[in-house]
């Protein structure tokens, strides 16, 4: 586990520069929130972290390492974007276990269903375990999204306004589990949003993003108490 580094990104695309020599650095084990109005290069961010995408220029550092031309299993990223992208002709359950099942992973079957099954509380889905994907509401399928990233071990969780479907009340009680599961594992989070309650409540640090330039970076007190 170590630091992801950016340094000097920048990404255009045709004339427009969606993120203009960006340098920023998500601490080891920090839940990061990069918060900034549609446009100012959040999605865009992450996909370079991800390796879904490259930057025109600056580098991408984990633990001190380039990791240009890695890919994301590379990378060790384990990403929940908007587009839920879940395999419609499998269960639920099965969209949960499918990151455990792996051949190289060797784990147990036991194990893979207890996993499944917390995580499944935890999101408030264990009632729909045997639904069809192509069943679940969008609300659901997002959580199911989420869970797919969370029953994996990752370097750093990427995660795009993962709670943006979600009603009032669910998304609060996934703010504290969201907040609960990183403090535990001890994992990196990188967190897209444009609500400041998120940010708020569970960021270790703040990104304040605009028009592609990172305008601040800090603890969510210094960024509220300095706008
Ligand atoms: P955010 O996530 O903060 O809403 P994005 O990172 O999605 O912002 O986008 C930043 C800017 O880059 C926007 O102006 C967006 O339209 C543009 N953009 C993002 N991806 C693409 C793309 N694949 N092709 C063209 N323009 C893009
Ligand atoms: P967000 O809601 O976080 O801003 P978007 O809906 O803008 O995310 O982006 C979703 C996907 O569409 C991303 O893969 C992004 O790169 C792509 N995209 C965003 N803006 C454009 C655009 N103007 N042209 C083409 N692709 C875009």
């Amino acid at each position: 586990m170590a630091d992801v580094v950016l340094e000097n990104v920048t990404k255009k695309f045709g004339n427009h520069t969606a993120l203009d020599n960006v340098s920023l650095t998500i601490p080891n084990g920090s839940f990061v929130v990069l918060l900034g109005p549609t446009g100012a290069g959040k999605t865009t961010t992450l996909r370079m972290v991800s390796g879904l995408d490259r930057p025109d220029s600056g580098n991408i550092y984990f633990g001190g390492h380039s990791v240009e031309g890695h890919s994301p299993a590379q990378r060790n990223v384990a990403m929940v974007f908007q587009q839920y992208s879940l395999y419609p002709h499998l269960t639920v359950r099965q969209n949960l276990e499918f990151p455990l099942k792996s051949p190289l992973l060797k784990t147990p079957r036991d194990a893979i269903d207890r996993k499944v099954n917390a995580i499944a509380e935890v999101l408030q889905i264990s009632h729909k375990l045997d639904n069809m994907a192509t069943a679940l509401s969008g609300g659901e399928m997002q959580r199911v999204s989420i869970g797919r990233a969370l029953v994996r071990t990752p370097q750093i969780y990427l995660m795009d306004e993962p709670l943006s479907s979600l009603d009032a009340k669910l998304r609060a009680d996934l703010r504290v589990e969201l907040k609960n599961i990183q403090a535990k594992s001890g994992a990196t989070l990188l967190y897209v949003t444009h609500d400041q309650i998120e940010a708020m409540t569970m960021a270790t640090h703040i990104g304040v993003l605009h028009e592609g330039r990172l305008v601040q970076f800090g603890a969510p007190r210094e960024v509220y108490e300095h706008p």
